[in-house]
């Protein structure tokens, strides 16, 4: 069931909005913008249905807050208010309102206008899951990492939490595409993600086909030994896939992986840490691939295989 937040100063109003809804959608009311803006940020909202006029921040300044938020910035809101002044509802839209419902309102319109907010907002979510998944193995693809690693670098700073960044890459990939073929290498590269992404399924585990045959990950809230081992198992599983290699080069198809852990600072930037990552990884080819190599919070270097 879709999800609509109200927020709504009058008990009544909000009693009366609900009433019409909760039919079909699962229904939480508010009755400050404080709460509002509270809700919206935590709560998976498909469609928030505002009053305007409220004691402390009105309508617009929470519609604002809400567009300032990578987050709430998704989130439908149709305005509800009693002002027929055609000012106000231009404000609204050009703050960024998709729909304006006057009281006293009908529960017939305001039930077709949801469903249809709700509907336009599940193709919208729809088209920016596929453009954001990778079609090869069906895991994020670059573009979500490049959104989803800004914003979940931002909240591990404010909560002052480890994150771990790491790069995968799939050892002598160009000979086996040589060997086997570009068909062949592509299910190569579909079996190493699913590997992978079978390991990092908690919601502060992150992974992603980075481009071509390699691959990033990162975790939120764990010491740089957790990392460090899970990302051998990983390592090991692949190996454990037993897909035969080119002979000259070894018995099976093997990744190596470079990784760090951090606490984020407000003003370090991933990207400089996913440099460093992509160091490791560099250094875990030259030691001979097939291993793990980790920079932990002291900056000190651990390797798999000594
Ligand atoms: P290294 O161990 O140093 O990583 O060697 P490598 O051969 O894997 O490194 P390199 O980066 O030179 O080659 C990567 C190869 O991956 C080149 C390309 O043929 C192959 N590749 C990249 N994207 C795809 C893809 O989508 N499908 C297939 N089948 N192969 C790909
Ligand atoms: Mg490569
Ligand atoms: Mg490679």
């Amino acid at each position: 069931m879709e999800k609509i937040l109200i927020v709504d100063d009058s008990l009544v109003q909000a009693a009366q909005l609900k009433s019409i809804l909760e039919d079909s959608y699962d229904v939480t009311a508010v009755h400050t913008a404080a709460d509002g803006l509270t809700q919206a940020s935590s709560g998976d909202f498909s469609l928030i249905l505002l009053d305007v006029i409220m004691p402390d921040m009105d309508g617009f300044d929470l519609l604002k807050k809400l567009q300032d938020e990578v987050i709430t910035r998704r989130i439908p809101v149709i305005l509800i208010t009693s002002l027929t002044a055609i000012e106000h509802e231009q404000r609204g839209l050009t703050l960024g309102a998709v729909d304006y419902i006057v009281k006293p309102f009908h529960p017939l319109i305001v039930r077709a206008r949801v469903n249809t907010h709700i509907k336009l907002y599940q193709y919208r979510k729809q088209a920016e899951l596929q453009s954001m998944t990778d079609q090869l193995t069906g895991v994020a693809n670059r573009r979500r990492h490049d959104y989803y690693s800004a914003l979940k670098w931002q909240e591990a700073a404010r909560l002052e939490i480890p994150f771990s960044i790491c790069m995968f890459d799939i050892d002598k990939f160009k000979v086996y595409n040589d060997t086997f073929g570009h068909p062949a290498g592509d299910k190569v590269i579909t079996a190493v993600a699913q590997t992978a992404a079978n390991h990092l399924r908690r919601s502060t585990d992150f992974f992603a086909r980075y481009g071509g045959e390699e691959f990033v990950a990162f975790m939120m809230g764990e010491s740089s030994e957790k990392a460090f081992e899970h990302l051998k198992v990983i390592r090991h599983e692949v190996e454990l896939l037993r897909i035969p290699h080119s002979p000259e080069i070894s018995p099976w198809v093997t990744v190596s992986i470079g990784g760090v852990t951090v606490v984020p600072k407000a003003d370090s930037s991933y990207n400089t840490w996913l440099k460093v990552a992509d160091t490791m990884l560099y250094d875990a080819k030259r030691y001979g691939r097939n291993q793990v190599f980790w920079m932990d919070e002291k900056m000190q270097q651990r390797r798999e295989k000594e």
